[in-house]
């Protein structure tokens, strides 16, 4: 296959290491999306920095971690996604309290090293099944607990490769909502905790148990899809809009959590997004709320 003009521009030794025309199902945890023109699985994170000076400033750049909140529509993604699990894997003990966390690791790490260590509140994060850089970039949370209360430093990586020391007041952040400047990504966070010497796995497992009971863990999903309007549930004026079982396709709005849309198999990102819309359409009308997608929806419709 002849190279694409993007390709051509990547410098010898990167452009043999990408990978070309990758199917983003395999990197969502609704298994649905269209192929990446180039998926980057940077070794670390200079790595990483001396990829993103020679990557031309026009293509662009997708940062995914486990693709727990993502859809990449069918037409797929015109540009490179960095795959930051498996690769930003740092994780050490700073002092008694505080941990250096790469934005690879996945949350439920985070919250078991912790139980080790005797430091919490980290439970919440073994109910996220992210990464820690996802996590960072929504404000992941649960059960009362969310990640940013937790920040006291990031790194982050430009468009040119350049790393940064941010404390966390450079951020705005609120409920699912982080905003910072512009063109950056995280690499790492410096994260504090409190000292819990009696916290427990069993606390987890308790947590895990009361979510299995009410949400549908297993399924293929991307958890929460709409964030809550202020005061109320999505999952609640969903359910009494009378969508719980609504289909499109191979997805459905579940029964068991109506903020959950569940793809049965074969359901592509078309019929979750039509799904999405139709949920959104008929809240409005029902109860003239305007629900906003939690999960980031990106790339070209098919
Ligand atoms: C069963 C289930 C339950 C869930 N429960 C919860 C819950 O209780 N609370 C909750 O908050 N969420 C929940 N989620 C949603 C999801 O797990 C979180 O939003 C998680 O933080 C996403 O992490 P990720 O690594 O999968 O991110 P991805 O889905 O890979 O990416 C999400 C967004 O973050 C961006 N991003 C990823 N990595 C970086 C980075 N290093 N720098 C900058 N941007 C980045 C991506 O570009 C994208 O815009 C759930 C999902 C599922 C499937």
């Amino acid at each position: 296959m002849m190279a694409g003009p993007k390709e051509r521009q990547l410098s010898p030794e990167y452009s043999l290491r990408v990978l070309r025309d990758v199917p983003m199902s395999r990197h969502s945890s609704w298994h649905a999306g269209g192929p990446a023109d180039m998926l980057f699985t940077p070794r670390d994170a200079l790595d990483l920095a001396a990829f993103l000076r020679q990557l031309p400033p026009e293509v662009p750049l997708l940062w995914v971690g486990l693709g727990s909140n993502l859809l990449v529509r069918d037409g797929g993604f015109r540009g490179v996604v960095v795959l930051t699990h498996g690769a930003l894997g740092a994780f050490h003990r700073l002092s008694l309290q505080r941990l250096y966390v790469e934005a690879g690791v996945p949350c439920a790490r985070i919250a078991r090293q912790c139980v080790k260590w005797g430091l919490g509140p980290a439970e919440f994060l073994a109910g996220i099944p992210g990464t820690l850089g996802g996590a960072l970039a929504m404000n992941a949370g649960a059960w009362g607990g969310e990640t940013w209360k937790h920040v006291l430093e990031v790194e982050t990586l430009d468009r040119q490769g350049v790393r940064r020391t941010r404390p966390a007041g450079d951020f705005e952040v609120g409920y699912r909502h982080v905003q910072g400047p512009p063109g950056e990504w995280f690499l790492a966070a410096r994260l504090e905790f409190e000292r819990r010497p009696g916290t427990n796995a069993e606390a987890i497992r308790e947590l895990l148990e009361r979510r299995r009971e009410t949400q549908p863990i297993g399924a293929w999903s991307c958890g929460s899809t709409f964030t809550n309007p202020p005061g109320d549930h999505a999952a609640r004026l969903i359910d009494t809009a009378g969508l719980k079982g609504f289909r499109i396709g191979d997805a459905s709005v579940s029964e068991k959590h109506a903020n959950f849309i569940i793809n049965h198999g074969t359901a592509s990102a078309t019929d979750i997004e039509a799904l999405i819309r139709h949920v959104q359409a008929t809240v409005e009308a029902v109860h003239h709320v305007a629900l906003v997608p939690e999960v980031r929806i990106v790339g070209e419709a098919a």
